[in-house]
């Protein structure tokens, strides 16, 4: 979970603007005041002082992109990030609802919401709820009756017109935006300002797809975020000319499906994401480039050469595979053999030796036996993971494999689990522990846990440690690694080799 703190947006208050004119769901409930007559171009109401924002985000790195294009949707009509909830006027969660349970997750937060809302009020003050995200797709009108302190919800493909939303509730209306608009929000959303981009480090998201077409037969995702959509390629590049002017050295490209990315390019024609990151590594200030989440099924050629060819994308790929046989890939709907998968693995090795592999897992997949599941364990030793994430399989109201037969147990899939899990810590050990020795180049890109330290990432996204000297916060300095822990590694400073562009591990 992830907090948009407190940023550099102006403080005061605004005019709202944009995008007036559509319709809003608006669902007569006790609780319902009217919205404000001949409200066009609707304001923030003066009597209301507190714009102090707090963006709860849930979920996946897309979420977190997103928090930041909330907080600078709201940024030129007042409101800036707060630290915490308890400092905030307008508050949102900003949810996911990939696993089980996440509704009601939400429902427990909101709960806690409740005492500070009510307090805000015996004291004469408004506070104003949001949730945002999958979980206000999904549940809609039913959040606004389920959850009295809910002000407005609001789906992924709307957050252009939060500033509406906000200035609507903070009059006493009850609003739900989760249609999928015509118009894209891209179009509408402001960049972001300069300065709130410096004060979000030196690494960046960027959003360049949304949405799936895959249908994977335990996902939601193609219900809550939609139909695949691309970004067109001189948006992004502005985006991320922008991002860069500001200090940005490092951008990781995001989409549900992101190597699916078919954008259009200069001439009109839909490009590939391997077109898109040759021409993003033509960015002078650039240092880095990373992309995230890929399907097996769209990793084209071009995108295989990008690896091959540019210094500046990092050698690591996050690759899901979900499972290691061939029956449950059917059954999931996957569209690719443990046989293609394993191909691939070795195209993207001979192109780039050193590339570190992550993927996800399902354990329990209904109809998984034993035999299955020894398959994904097989597949793991046989693929070496530098790190991964797996989960047991939670059925999704909705999708097709919720109403399948045969659900494994819970207790079954607890032990299968388990047992990927200490194979998969095996191999991440195996991997950090390799590092112990060599020099690679780190992104400081945060401060560390303890005083005078730093943190940031070596090429194979390792968090790396180090004693360093606030300043170089944002430098990607060589380090040598001293030490291998569970999920990161420490080190200490090493002089950069004269003369030398190319550090042991990376030409960042
Ligand atoms: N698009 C990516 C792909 O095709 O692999 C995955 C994106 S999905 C949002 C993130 C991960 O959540 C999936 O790879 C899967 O492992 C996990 N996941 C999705 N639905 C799940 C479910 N119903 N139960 C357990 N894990 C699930
Ligand atoms: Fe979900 Fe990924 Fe499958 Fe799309 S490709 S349905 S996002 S798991």
């Amino acid at each position: 979970m992830t907090d948009i703190g407190p940023g550099t947006g102006r403080r005061g208050v605004g005019e709202l603007s944009g995008g007036q004119n559509r319709r809003i769901k608006e669902p007569r409930t006790a609780t319902e005041m009217p919205p404000s007559l001949g409200a066009c171009r609707p304001t923030v109401p003066t009597s209301d002082p507190n714009t102090g924002l707090f963006i709860k985000t849930y979920g996946c790195q897309m979420n977190v992109y997103d928090s930041t294009r909330m907080a600078d949707a709201l940024a030129p009509h007042g409101f800036a990030p707060v630290a915490a909830a308890d400092a905030a006027g307008v508050i949102i969660l900003n949810t996911c609802h990939i696993r089980e349970k996440a509704a009601e997750k939400v429902y427990s937060e909101l709960g806690r919401l409740r005492a500070l809302k009510a307090r805000r009020a015996q004291a004469g003050q408004r506070l104003t709820i949001g949730v945002a995200g999958c979980v206000a797709q999904a549940e809609g009108e039913d959040m606004l009756a389920r959850a009295p302190v809910v002000d407005f919800v609001v789906g992924p493909q709307a957050y252009h017109r939060l500033p509406h939303l906000v200035a609507r509730a903070r009059r006493g209306a009850r609003l739900v935006e989760t249609a999928f608009p015509t118009e894209d929000k891209f179009d509408h959303l402001p960049l972001p300002q300069a300065k709130a981009t410096v004060s979000r480090g030196p690494t960046a998201f960027l959003t360049v797809q949304e949405g799936c077409d895959k249908f994977c037969t335990f996902c939601v995702v193609p219900y809550t975020r939609g139909a695949e959509t691309s970004r067109p390629m001189a948006q992004l590049m502005a985006e991320a000319h922008r991002l860069v002017d500001a200090g940005v050295r490092e951008i990781t490209l995001l989409g549900q499906n992101v190597n699916a990315w078919h954008g259009a390019g200069p001439s009109g024609a839909p490009s590939t994401l391997g077109r898109l990151l040759f021409e993003l590594a033509k960015i002078d200030g650039l240092d880095r480039l990373r992309y995230t989440t890929s399907h097996p099924r769209d990793m084209h050629a071009e995108l295989v050469a990008a690896h091959r060819d540019l210094d500046t994308l990092m050698p690591y790929l996050h690759l899901p595979v979900q499972a290691g046989s061939d029956r449950i890939l059917k059954a999931m709907n996957r569209q690719h053999t443990v046989h293609d998968y394993l191909t691939l693995v070795e195209t993207l090795r001979q192109a780039r030796p050193d590339i570190a592999l992550s993927g996800d897992f399902i354990v329990g997949f209904p109809g998984e036996n034993e035999a299955d599941f020894e398959a994904t364990l097989a597949l793991v030793r046989r693929v070496g993971y530098a790190q991964a994430y797996s989960f047991k399989y939670s059925p999704r109201p909705g999708t097709p494999a919720a109403t399948a037969a045969a659900h494994v147990p819970e207790e079954v899939k607890t032990e299968r689990l388990a047992r990927l899990q200490a194979l998969l810590a095996d191999q991440a050990r195996a991997f950090n522990g390799a590092m112990v020795g060599r020099t690679v180049p780190v992104l400081l890109d945060r401060a560390g846990k303890r005083p005078g330290q730093l943190a940031g990432r070596s090429p194979y996204l390792q968090a790396v440690h180090l004693q360093a000297p606030a300043h170089r916060r944002g430098e990607i300095v060589p380090v040598v690694i001293d030490a291998a822990h569970a999920n990161s590694l420490s080190g200490h400073m090493a002089p950069a080799p004269a003369g030398a562009g190319q550090i042991d591990g990376d030409a960042a």
